[in-house]
């Protein structure tokens, strides 16, 4: 994966500069020890053919609020942001991308709180995070981390050493992907997406508390109110997951990507009839910008 060339532009504390000649440091907390904040969003070519960045403001606000969580100074406005945003698509050429903001730490080895926060902002091309085919998931025999460890509902950069165990350990079992239960064994989220499972045309998700809750969760939960379709945010034991329905995925980098096993277990519907479909179909809909009919939902 090529995230920048010689050409690329990245924004670094204010200046758009060339990410080849940009320079980290060395000496410094988020190196260290995982202390930094970022943000996964995407931008499309809509249908009216304009960028697009979708939720941008909610994206920068999370962003804000994750920095805030972790007492890292943040003095940047949102919409100051957005505009940076779209400024570093603009001078890469880019419509449909993957863009990573990341707040990170000054040189400072100790403990203490920093001054000041450094941070970039930096745009590839990127297909779905977890490809387009249905998924082999297993439950990860990692947890998703005590809530009154960390703060669950921050982006903290740190948080993701247990999703790089999770997803590793899955691929080489010969999985696709894992799934996390929290420290009470109910289902959590996957490494870097939310879950939703279907049962007799209702669609399930783990209440907040233990999770990320996702830009494309809420996202989903939109859709579900506009199409008319029941869902439920619950503790949902595994056994209510094993052979349910359908299931899917959903997060910024994944997009709505369907589950065709948990731990060998099929789900039972065809994903084409699945409801996960119908808001797979909504979700391309909203990035798009395109209409999409409120008639698609389960018959
Ligand atoms: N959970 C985790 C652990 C994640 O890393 C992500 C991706 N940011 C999500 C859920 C989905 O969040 P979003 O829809 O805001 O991308």
């Amino acid at each position: 994966m090529n995230y920048y060339d010689e050409n690329t532009i990245i924004y670094l504390n204010g200046a758009y500069i060339k990410a080849a000649e940009a320079k980290g440091d060395l000496f410094g907390q988020s190196m260290h020890y995982g202390y930094a904040v970022f943000e996964g969003i995407r931008s499309y070519k809509t249908a009216n053919g304009e960028t697009k960045i979708f939720k941008e403001k909610e994206h920068y606000d999370r962003l804000k609020a994750s920095a805030q969580a972790l007492n890292m100074p943040y003095t940047y406005t949102t919409e100051s942001l957005i505009e940076a945003t779209y400024t570093v698509l603009e001078r890469n050429n880019l419509q449909d991308a993957y863009i990573r903001p990341l707040v990170f730490a000054p040189p400072n080895m100790s403990f203490n709180p920093n001054e000041q926060s450094y941070l970039m902002i930096a745009a590839w091309k990127m297909e779905p995070f977890l490809g387009e085919t249905l998924l082999k998931v297993m439950t990860s025999s990692f947890q998703r981390p005590n809530p009154k460890g960390f703060i669950m509902e921050a982006k903290a950069a740190g948080h993701y050493v247990n999703s790089i165990l999770a997803s590793q350990e899955a691929k080489a079992k010969g999985f696709d992907e894992a799934l996390l239960l929290d420290m009470n064994g109910f289902l959590a989220e996957g490494p870097g997406a939310n879950i939703f499972v279907e049962r007799d045309n209702v669609l399930y998700t783990p209440q907040r508390g233990n999770i990320l809750p996702g830009i494309t969760r809420a996202t989903v939960l939109e859709i579900c109110e506009e199409l008319g379709i029941e869902v439920v945010e619950k503790q949902i034991k595994p056994e209510e997951a094993h052979g349910a329905d359908s299931a899917f995925f959903c997060g910024t980098a994944a997009e709505v990507i369907g589950i065709a096993s948990l731990d060998k277990v099929p789900f039972k519907k065809k994903w084409s009839e699945s409801l996960g479909a119908v808001i797979q179909n909504a979700y391309k809909c909203k990035v798009l910008g395109k209409e999409f009919k409120a008639s698609l939902a389960v018959a």
